[in-house]
């Protein structure tokens, strides 16, 4: 009997192999296959990464192999961890060493929301601050819109309620600054993490030693967890509406009044819905400072451009048109075994 085909995810990559994790285990309840990539799949240019869901075939169940057949369109796509599919990115910041700065932490939570993923906050190494201030930082962050966790891997506080958190169906990453604690709560959450899933023998052996990539380790039914960290420096969006989208609290102001300007920047300009009175108000004027600033700077950069000219440094240099530009010795020989009438050289 031909055995059909199946769907899984992508849970680890070795160099020319994937795991898979099936959506239903198979026989003797293998529900992990070590899959190759069909070539027509290269071909086409189609890449696999981690948390694609993915069709197999050719599934060979005691060999535990099987073949990637195709890939699902994606839905959300992560750069840093290259991560596919992701549900959720889980901001962790540190409340004591190094200090919480909020205009930082507002970055990171910008960041994470421009992803389209769902977003936890996380505040961690708990065991610094007294209770008391822990307590004012949630409360905080809870007028923001989130739902805030504190957590100490040291003291081992708040880990059950952060696996909970993340026990939903989906696949998590962890953002946030360095030094805050990201490796020791994806240890915590992980502790078999030293048992690689990619320990394969034989022939596959070589594939081990290449590049490591991200892996997803399961924390629950159908729940996986990055066991990289993600980005760990924010960006800023483009455009001032994508920035407004990443403060929940003025999403909430803005679906109950809505602003009498269309093109608002909710600066708490009179007549503004928004108004200046919420907490994280000056925390936004300064990110939309810095957009504005950004957007400025790439504006210049662009009539520099089109003016013929280019940055060095300070100064700016008329940019050489292409015809009088040397030309390399590749070039040059190119050009030489052209007029020549001979093969390309480098062929
Ligand atoms: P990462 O750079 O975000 O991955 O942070 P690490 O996990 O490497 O931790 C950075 C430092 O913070 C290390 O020295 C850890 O021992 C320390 N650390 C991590 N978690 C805690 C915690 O819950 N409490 C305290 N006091 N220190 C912690
Ligand atoms: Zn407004």
């Amino acid at each position: 009997m031909v055995e059909p085909g199946r769907r899984g995810r992508v849970v680890a990559l070795l160099a020319n192999y994937c795991w898979v994790q099936l959506d239903q285990p198979g026989p003797d309840d293998i529900s992990r296959l070590l899959c190759t990539r069909r070539t027509r799949l290269g071909k086409s240019g189609q890449t696999i990464c981690v948390g694609d869901w993915v069709q197999v075939d050719g599934i060979d169940w005691a060999a535990g192999r099987a073949a990637v057949a195709a890939v699902e369109p994606r839905s959300l796509v992560l750069d840093r961890p290259p991560v596919a599919n992701l549900s959720t990115v889980v901001v962790v910041v540190a409340l004591a060493e190094p200090a919480l700065e909020p205009l930082q932490l507002t970055r990171f939570l910008i960041t994470a929301e421009r992803s389209g993923a769902r977003v936890e906050l996380v505040f961690s190494k708990a065991d610094l601050l007294p209770h008391a201030a822990v307590e004012q930082w949630l409360q905080r962050a809870a007028a923001w819109g989130y739902q805030p966790l504190a957590v100490s891997t040291a003291a081992g506080a708040g880990l059950d309620a952060l696996r909970q958190r993340l026990s939903r169906p989906g696949l998590a990453v962890l953002c946030g600054p360095s030094g805050v604690g990201k490796s020791s709560l994806i240890n915590a959450l992980i502790p078999d993490l030293g048992l690689r899933v990619a320990a394969v023998s034989g022939r596959l052996q070589r594939g081990r030693h290449t590049t490591r990539h991200v892996e997803l380790f399961p924390l629950a039914t159908d729940a996986l967890l990055a066991d990289t960290p993600g980005f760990n420096r924010p960006v800023l969006p483009q455009q001032p509406a994508e920035l407004i989208a990443c403060f929940p609290e003025l999403q909430a102001r803005l679906r109950q009044t809505s602003c009498q300007f269309s093109d608002c920047q909710h600066q708490g300009e009179p007549g503004c819905a928004v108004g200046s009175n919420w907490d994280r108000q000056a925390l936004y004027s300064q990110c939309l400072q810095d957009l504005l600033a950004q957007q400025g700077r790439q504006a210049g950069g662009a009539r520099v451009e089109a003016a013929g000219l280019k940055q060095r440094g300070d100064r700016l240099e008329p940019r050489l048109d292409p015809r009088y530009r040397q030309l390399s010795r590749r070039g040059r020989r190119q050009q030489a075994a052209a007029e020549f009438n001979l093969p390309d050289p480098e062929d």
